[in-house]
This record gives structure tokens, C-alpha cells and sequence, in this order.
């Protein structure tokens, strides 16, 4: 059966362990957990490729050095699991930001981007009934926002 129940912080851990090399020390990767994250009800393979495709993201717009913030909590009150990714790289104008959801929006040189990844994460997350979205202004680093719902009663 392709959904079970995962813990978010566990699947976020193996993916940060696979980008490590693409992080070779010019990053600095700070995670901030719920230690008490509900468990999210899911396909690994699928959340993974949209943890993977923001992370990689994250990296590729880090030019040099830069912070990766990694935070996830539970919804004070609410059956939801938010996940955000934060960079302090350049950030998305803001009149870029309603596009690049969109399939083959890439701003990446020919060879270096599909423009699939956000594409293929916000089908996935929608499946999931969860939400994805970005905050960003010029300069401040770009943060997108997973919102997923668990099955567990808030806490
Ligand atoms: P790709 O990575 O192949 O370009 P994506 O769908 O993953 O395709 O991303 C689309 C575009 O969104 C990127 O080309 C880039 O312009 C923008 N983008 C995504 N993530 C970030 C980020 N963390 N910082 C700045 N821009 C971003
Ligand atoms: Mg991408």
C-alpha cells in the first residue's frame, strides 16, 4: 500500500543526509523540529521528491555561502503539520512568484533546470490534500510553506 504513516521530521533527516555533498560545508543547515510532530499519513517516495526538489532548490540558489532553515510544527489547535524551507538566498521578485509553479517555469540556464520540480511538488502536496506556498521579497531569501493534515488529534 503506497500511504502510511510517517514521521516528517524522519523523512526531512534522509533527505538533508542525501543533499550533504551539494552542501560540502558552504551551508549551514539548521533544523528546527516539533519533537512531538504528529504523523502525517502519506507516500514516503512522493513526500520525499517534493522535500528533495525544495531542498535542491534551496541549494542551487544559495551562489555562495547561505543558511538552509528546516522547520516543522504542528498547527497550534488545528489537525495540520506545516513544513517550511527557508533560504537566505536571493529570494523570487515578486512578480515572478505566480509562475513558478508552473510546468517548464524555470529562471535556471538551459541543461541546469526542468522547471518540473514545483510543478510536480504542488500535484503531489495537492493529492495530500495539503497546501504549498512561497513567501518571498527581494534580498530576504525565498520560504516555502508545506501544509499537510494528520490524522492525529492536536496535542
Ligand atoms: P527548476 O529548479 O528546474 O528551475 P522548479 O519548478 O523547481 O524548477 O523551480 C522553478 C523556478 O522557481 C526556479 O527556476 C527559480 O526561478 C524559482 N525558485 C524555486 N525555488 C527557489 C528558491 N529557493 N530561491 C529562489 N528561486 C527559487
Ligand atoms: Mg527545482
Amino acid at each position: 500500500k503506497a500511504f502510511s504513516r510517517v514521521n516528517l521530521n524522519e523523512q526531512l533527516d534522509a533527505t538533508l543526509i542525501m543533499t550533504q555533498s551539494e552542501v560540502k560545508g558552504r551551508i549551514e543547515v539548521v533544523r528546527v523540529y516539533d519533537p512531538q510532530l504528529p504523523l502525517v499519513e502519506c507516500n514516503i517516495g512522493e513526500i520525499n521528491q517534493v522535500f528533495m526538489n525544495m531542498i535542491m532548490n534551496a541549494i542551487q540558489a544559495i551562489r555562495e555561502k547561505g543558511t538552509i532553515t528546516v522547520t516543522t510544527q504542528q498547527l497550534p489547535g488545528e489537525r495540520k503539520v506545516r513544513v517550511e524551507i527557508a533560504d537566505t538566498g536571493p529570494g523570487i521578485p515578486s512578480e515572478l512568484q505566480h509562475l513558478i509553479f508552473d510546468p517548464f517555469f524555470t529562471t535556471k540556464e538551459v541543461g541546469k533546470g526542468t522547471g518540473l520540480g514545483l510543478a510536480i511538488s504542488a500535484t503531489i502536496v495537492e493529492k495530500h490534500q495539503g497546501t504549498i506556498t512561497v513567501e518571498s521579497g527581494e534580498g530576504q531569501g525565498a520560504r516555502f510553506i508545506i501544509v499537510l493534515p494528520t490524522t492525529q488529534p492536536p496535542t
